[in-house]
């Protein structure tokens, strides 16, 4: 029997079937049946958040600390079931299922002590006599929105440190992946929050989203997804002139310098363009590789592409499960059609796979011989497809590398010292990496991009205390 899980608002669990979760594995496999908020439910839910705001904003440290805690604790136990579940509702294989879970883990983890690390600073007005205090307070009612492909990290790295600082939330995560989201909702809510301090409102962007982003009740919002859509939000925001903070898309660059070490490049590359099927913001889709080490470099990438393991996300053999749906997968077909007529060359994969169960099956595609001009260089495909772009020496490597619109990570190969350093000073990324591949990043230091990718204060560590909190500054004169 499918499971029916319904919407938190005010500490109620509320709503009839409206949506259903597909395995994209198997698309015979129901995960499960969830309720389906309106504008409405979005209002109560607000609502809520508001009315709560007060109590919670002054409940101090321990309560704040408790909560986390026991939210962490719960979802490392819980840490194989929670990762199972994850990848079969978003597809990812289950080593990064129950791995994006423990990170979640850890986050709650991590701001459970921020809460017992608050501090403010007190310093002599200029005036004799007079007192200056600085403290921190949370913002309001936070409205968190986030996207599919990190369906239990996004929403934990934006829910604790809202927690954490003393604001309320309205939760509205993607439409794809409501079980993860509605698991921590669950483990928070039975952790002790009192009601209305988190509300959980699953549904359409276009319906409960909008709700969030047209609402004067919502302070501040924390948006992950696409481009187009933070756009509305920041638009939405400017209007109600409310504190907001994007996170976006990514056409992260991997440079690969003739000094690099073989095989460090490889698996930069692979892991970096290929695992997690492609779907992350931080995946390394332009491989910009010097003449020297070009043909060795490609050859080598390809035979490993050929070895790698492409099937359902929950046998524990894949290494590359399927694309999220029909859509991202008619998307990234869509791309492979534009790079071919675009005069690249497929060197491999781009083809759907058949498997014993119906999903959305892709080998991964590598091109090569592209320009930085062609679409495929430019736009995010957020798929298993990266492409190589031939170039001369470090210098042009690193203007390639910095010419688009993106800005969120970079990587480089290269057993430089000279060149590494230059690059990390010189790559136009929020976050850049050296014989690393572009994604995965650590959770207690900051994560965001510039240009096109971010907008606003970074997110995670003790950096995303600049968003979910307002500076105070009081003055006393004691007489
Ligand atoms: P999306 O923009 O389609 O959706 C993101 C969220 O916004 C979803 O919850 C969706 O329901 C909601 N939404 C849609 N329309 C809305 C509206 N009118 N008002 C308010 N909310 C609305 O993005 P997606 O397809 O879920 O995610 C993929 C994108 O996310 C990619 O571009 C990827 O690069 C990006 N991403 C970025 C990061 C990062 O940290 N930079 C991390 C992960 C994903």
């Amino acid at each position: 029997m499918t499971v029916l899980r319904k919407n938190l608002i005010d500490g109620e669990w509320l709503g009839e079937a409206g949506s259903r979760n597909i395995n994209p594995s198997n698309t015979n496999d129901v995960v499960g049946e969830y309720a389906s908020a309106g504008p409405e439910e979005a209002k109560q839910a607000i609502a809520a958040a508001k009315a709560a705001f007060p109590a919670w904003s002054r409940s101090g440290p321990l309560a704040r600390h408790a909560v986390l805690k026991k939210t962490s604790d719960e979802i490392m136990a819980r840490k194989d079931e929670i990762g199972r579940s994850l990848a079969r509702e978003e597809g990812k294989t289950l080593a990064e299922g129950v791995g994006e879970t423990i990170r979640a883990a850890q986050i709650f983890d991590f701001f459970a002590g921020e809460t017992l690390r608050l501090s403010g600073e007190m310093v002599p007005s200029v005036r004799p006599g007079v007192g200056v205090e600085m403290t921190r307070e949370g913002v309001g009612v936070v409205g968190i929105i986030t996207p599919w492909n990190f369906p239990i990290a996004i929403p934990a790295w934006k829910i604790a440190p809202a927690l954490a600082y003393g604001n309320t939330i309205v939760f509205k995560p993607a439409e794809l992946v409501p079980e993860s989201a509605w698991t921590i909702v669950d483990i928070l809510h039975r952790a002790g929050l009192p009601k209305g301090v988190l509300n959980l409102v699953m549904g359409k962007g276009s319906v409960v989203g909008q709700a969030m982003l047209d609402s004067p009740d919502v302070n501040a919002i924390s948006f992950t997804g696409s481009v187009g859509t933070g756009k509305r939000v920041a638009a939405a925001s400017i209007e109600h002139m409310r504190k907001f903070q994007l996170e976006m898309g990514g056409k992260n660059p991997l440079v690969v310098l003739d000094d690099a070490d073989l095989a460090v490049a490889v698996d930069c590359a692979i892991n970096g363009a290929y695992f997690s099927t492609g779907q992350r913001c931080t995946a390394s889709s332009r491989l910009i590789v010097t003449e020297g080490i070009h043909d060795r470099f490609v050859d080598a990438v390809k035979e490993r592409l050929d070895k790698l393991v492409i099937g359902d996300a929950l046998d524990a053999k894949t290494q590359i499960g399927p694309v999220v749906d029909q859509t991202q997968l008619k998307q990234d077909e869509d791309y492979i059609a534009i790079g071919r007529q675009e005069g690249a060359e497929l060197a491999f994969g781009g083809e759907r796979l058949e498997r014993g169960t119906p999903g959305f099956y892709l080998r991964p595609a590598l091109f090569l011989g592209s320009t930085n001009e062609m679409r495929i260089s430019r736009e995010e495909i957020f798929g298993p497809v990266a492409n190589v772009i031939r170039v001369k020496d470090y210098d042009e490597a690193l203007s390639v590398a910095n010419d688009t619109p993106f800005g969120l990570t970079s990587g480089i190969c290269t057993t430089s010292l000279k060149h590494a350093t230059h690059f990390k000073r010189n790559s136009e990324a929020g976050m850049v990496m050296v014989n690393l591949p572009t994604a995965g990043v650590d959770f207690h230091v900051p994560f965001g991009g510039r240009k096109g990718s971010s907008y606003g204060p970074r997110e995670q560590g003790s950096y995303a205390m600049e968003f979910y909190t307002t500076v105070k500054t009081a003055y006393t004169f004691a007489g």
